[in-house]
């Protein structure tokens, strides 16, 4: 995939910081942090978007919830009185801006309303 930023990060092009990896999934810090954690965490081949996680890839979409939980292991969020949030933007109107799929996990302050 060209001109991908997620797709550069998992090929070691630009740096990121790496919370977590194994061999189907990337987890790392995002740029702009709206919480004291938060990662994003992605399939390393390129999926575009939730709405291509079927068929072959229906069961990424299990695993890379997985490894959102790990990441929030990690990070001590854990325990259900932390706790943390799992978010997909899909779309113009829900704020997608990079076409390779990516949950947000965030946590570290607590999370008040629809986005926190
Ligand atoms: P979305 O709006 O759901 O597509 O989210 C894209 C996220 O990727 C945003 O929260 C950005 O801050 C984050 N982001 C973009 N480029 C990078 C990068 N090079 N390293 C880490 N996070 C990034
Ligand atoms: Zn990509």
């Amino acid at each position: 995939m060209d001109q991908c930023v997620f797709c550069d990060i998992v090929a070691g092009k630009i740096p990121a910081t790496i919370l977590y990896q194994d061999d189907r999934a990337i987890a790392f810090k995002d740029i702009h942090p709206q919480a004291p954690t938060h990662a994003l965490v992605i399939p390393r081949e390129h999926v575009p978007s939730v709405a291509e996680l079927r068929g072959k890839h229906q069961y990424l979409a299990a695993h890379l919830i997985f490894v959102a939980h790990e990441v929030a292991k990690r990070e001590g969020l854990a325990a259900v009185e932390k706790g943390y949030r799992v978010v997909i933007n899909y779309g113009r109107e829900g704020g997608q801006e990079v076409p390779h799929v990516h949950l947000h996990v965030m946590g570290g302050r607590p999370l008040n309303g629809i986005m926190g």
